[in-house]
């Protein structure tokens, strides 16, 4: 980024491998890993593993291929259904995997502000196991932190109360993880214990963590061993990806300690926009959890276009093309406190 001259915060999934990924990306043994031979990928497949809690983990391509690839290792057989909130990642940005691709039928719980849903809402659109005309529900779908809920912790015991009813009906639980790690150094607790009710999570390695690419989906051996399948057939077995899983090693070792400073930086962008005082663009404060930050811009006055260009002009996004539909930041370990300042350039 030196030398970069414009701010981009648009996701965290832009950043850039560190000096230590791309050494680590170099020297990597690697071998072919359909064959389960690279050597690096097994490594950061057990610390995986570790990491969450769980017996084994599988080095992905991507999320949205960590959450499919779940979703089809829990939903093996015919007339299948999922339970999501309707404002998750899966629902929302996945183009509809499960149907499309895992022949999965989904079905929505309403997302409340806090990325939970109705726990009377969840029990009440269980199906019943002995009605021939509904689907069957197969799996319960969580996501921590919630990306379109402005990066919101979910709460411990909502959690565990999923997990609870879940066991009740004997679901298994899926937790979309993508930021999971932003979720752990919010509570300040290991992700291993917040994976407890759930039999499986998928963690993007390619957001705060900084790696290049890459995703771990982690569950039991047995589970995992399904995903292994689902993985190949949908054209995700890679062969030398040591060279990538390299630098999932070095994100997962080093990166986790500096997402405090991603939220506490998150903090300083709202503060230093609610500093300005105006009427017009504001950021709810309290709403702020982690590296996530929703920008309220009063619609009447600046239009997304006015508010896209003034953030090119002060130099805060390059691309202001994807900027119209949402006013949604995030930091990451490009921004510095020094370049917090600028934001404040954005409110007029
Ligand atoms: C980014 C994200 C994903 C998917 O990740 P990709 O690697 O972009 O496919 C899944 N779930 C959530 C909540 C995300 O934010």
């Amino acid at each position: 980024m030196e030398g970069a001259q414009f701010i981009d915060v648009r996701s965290d999934t832009v950043t850039k491998p560190t000096p230590e990924m791309r050494k680590a990306m170099f020297e990597a043994e690697v071998g072919d890993d359909v064959f389960r031979e690279d050597p690096t990928v097994l490594e950061l497949e057990r610390q995986g593993a570790t990491l969450f809690g769980k017996e084994s983990a599988l080095f992905v391509p991507t999320g949205t291929m960590g959450n499919l690839v779940s979703i089809m290792a829990h939903c093996m057989g015919r007339g299948q259904e999922i339970l999501v909130g309707d404002e998750s990642h899966i629902n929302i940005y996945e183009q509809g995997g499960a149907a499309q691709l895992a022949g999965v039928h989904t079905r929505t719980l309403r997302t409340y502000p806090d990325g939970t849903f109705d726990i009377e809402e969840l029990v009440r659109k269980i199906r019943p196991t002995d009605d021939i005309h509904q689907p069957t529900t197969a799996l319960i779908c969580l996501e921590n932190t919630h990306n379109r809920c402005g990066g919101a912790v979910l709460p411990v015991k909502f959690v565990k109360k999923v997990g609870q009813i879940a066991q009740e009906h004997n679901i298994p639980v899926h937790m979309d993880g993508a930021r999971i790690m932003n979720a752990a150094t919010k509570l300040g607790v290991p992700a291993a214990s917040i994976l407890e009710d759930c039999a499986s999570v998928s963690a993007c390695l390619s957001k705060g963590l900084g790696a290049p690419a890459g995703t771990l989906v982690a569950g039991s051996s047995e589970f995992i061993s399904r995903v292994l399948r689902c993985r190949k057939a949908l054209g995700g077995g890679m062969r030398q990806v040591g060279v990538l899983a390299a630098a999932g090693l070095v994100a997962i070792n080093t990166m986790v300690n500096r997402l405090a400073d991603d939220h506490k930086h998150a903090q300083l962008v709202a503060k230093a926009i609610n500093d300005r005082k105006s009427e017009n663009i504001s950021v709810d404060k309290d709403k702020v959890q982690t590296n996530i930050i929703l920008i309220n811009v009063n619609p009447k006055v600046i239009s997304p276009q006015m508010f896209a260009q003034r953030l090119k002009q002060v130099r805060f996004m390059e691309d202001v093309s994807r900027t119209r539909s949402s006013q949604k930041y995030k930091t990451h370990l490009h921004l510095t406190p020094g370049r917090i300042d600028v934001v404040k350039k954005i409110v007029y």
